[in-house]
C-alpha cells in the first residue's frame, strides 16, 4: 500500500492503485473516489409500461466491457439494433423527463434506471429496450436496484475516472437554480418549495454512497399534482401514470391510499432524479451539488456547463488503456425546455 497526499490546488491528476490510501486536503478518502470500474455479474430483465407513452416495454441490462459507459440498444425489431450512449451529448429536451437520442432512435424517461446504476456505482452496462421509453415500474429506482442486486456487481480491471470540481459553477432560471462547488466528497443538498401542506419547504442532504442510495433515495417515487396529472392526460402525456407508480397530490393530501414511503419522499425523489441526470456526465463527480427548486432541464444544463468549462475541474484516474481513455463528451446541449418535472 502506498500513501499519497494530494492537494486540490497544486497537484496534478494521479492514478492511484486500489489499495492506496489518499489524504485529500487532509482528509482520508481511500475507498471513496479510488475504485475500479464495475459492471453487472449477469444480465437481468424487467417489463412494465412507459410513464408517458403507456406502451409496454421490456429492458434487459447486460454486462459491458470497461470504458463502455451506459449504452441503450434498440431492440424493437429493427435489423441493425442501433445504440446510443447515455451521455449529455445525446440528451434532448423533452417534456417532463430526460431523454437521449442518437443513431436514429430515442429513449425517454431514462433518469430512474440511470440513477439506480449510478447510485450502485455500476459504470458499464448495455440496456436493451424494446420500445422508446424505459418502464416506470413503481415510479422509483428501487425495482432496478433490486434487479441489479439479484445478480450482483463485479469489479473490472480499469480505474473509474472521477471529475473533481475545482471552482463553483451555477445555472439558474428565475428562482430555480443548481450549482456545484468544490468539496472533498460527493454530496447533494436539495431544496424544494411547494404551496402544499405535505411539502411546503423540504431540504435533503445526501452524502453519496451505495448504502445511502439504497436505503434513503432509491425508494422515493415520482410525484405530481392531481390537476397537473389531469392536464397531462389531456395532452396525451402521462398515459402510463397510475397510483401504483406516481404519488398524486390532492389539494391538501395525497390520493394514494398506501401513503408515503418517507415524509419527505418528494425531495428525496428530486435527489434521485438529479443523480440520474448527472450520470450523463459519463463519470463520477467529486463536488457538492446544491439544488433549489430545480428539475431535469437545469440538472442537464449544469452537466453541460461543467463540460464547457474544463478550467474548473480536473480528472482523476483517467488512465490510458488499450481501448483508449474514455473520452469526455463535449458537444453542446440543445436549449433546455422551460418545463420542470419530478
Ligand atoms: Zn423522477
Amino acid at each position: 500500500m502506498r500513501i499519497y497526499e494530494w492537494h486540490a490546488n497544486c497537484c496534478s491528476p494521479v492514478a492511484f492503485a486500489s489499495n492506496d490510501r489518499v489524504l485529500l486536503d487532509g482528509m482520508d478518502c481511500a475507498g471513496g473516489f479510488v475504485r475500479n470500474q464495475r459492471t453487472l455479474a449477469a444480465a437481468v430483465t424487467c417489463s412494465g409500461v412507459g410513464l408517458h407513452s403507456g406502451q409496454p416495454v421490456t429492458i434487459t441490462l447486460r454486462p459491458a466491457p470497461p470504458n463502455t459507459g451506459i449504452v441503450f440498444v434498440n431492440q424493437n425489431g429493427a435489423a441493425a439494433n442501433p445504440s446510443v450512449v447515455a451521455s449529455i451529448k445525446h440528451c434532448v429536451p423533452t417534456e417532463l423527463c430526460t431523454a437521449i437520442s442518437g443513431n436514429g432512435f430515442q429513449v425517454k424517461t431514462v433518469e430512474h434506471v440511470l440513477a439506480a446504476l449510478s447510485g450502485l456505482e455500476v459504470d458499464n452496462v448495455y440496456i436493451d429496450v424494446t420500445a422508446s421509453e424505459v418502464p416506470v415500474m413503481d415510479g422509483s429506482a428501487a425495482p432496478f436496484v433490486r434487479l441489479i442486486q439479484s445478480v450482483g456487481v463485479i469489479s473490472q480491471d480499469r480505474k473509474q475516472p472521477f471529475l473533481k470540481i475545482m471552482a463553483p459553477l451555477e445555472v439558474s432560471d428565475g428562482s430555480r437554480r443548481v450549482r456545484i462547488e468544490p468539496s472533498t466528497t460527493s454530496r447533494i443538498t436539495y431544496s424544494i418549495q411547494y404551496d402544499h401542506p405535505l411539502i411546503k419547504t423540504q431540504t435533503y442532504m445526501h452524502d453519496c454512497s451505495v448504502s445511502a442510495f439504497e436505503n434513503q433515495i432509491a425508494d422515493a417515487r415520482t410525484f405530481g399534482f392531481l390537476h397537473e396529472v389531469q392536464a397531462l392526460w389531456a395532452r396525451g402525456l402521462g398515459r402510463g401514470g397510475t397510483l401504483d407508480n406516481t404519488v398524486v397530490l390532492s389539494k391538501d393530501g395525497i390520493v394514494n391510499t398506501s401513503g408515503l414511503r418517507f415524509f419527505n419522499e418528494f425531495v428525496r425523489h428530486k435527489v434521485l432524479d438529479l443523480i440520474g441526470d448527472f450520470s450523463l456526465l459519463g463519470m463520477s463527480v467529486i463536488g457538492h451539488i446544491v439544488a433549489e427548486r430545480s428539475g431535469h432541464a437545469l440538472h442537464t444544463r449544469l452537466v453541460q456547463q461543467i463540460l464547457d468549462q474544463p478550467e474548473k475541474w480536473m480528472l482523476l484516474n483517467a488512465e490510458p488503456s488499450a481501448e483508449g481513455t474514455r473520452a469526455l463528451p463535449t458537444p453542446r446541449l440543445q436549449p433546455a425546455v422551460a418545463l420542470q418535472a419530478s
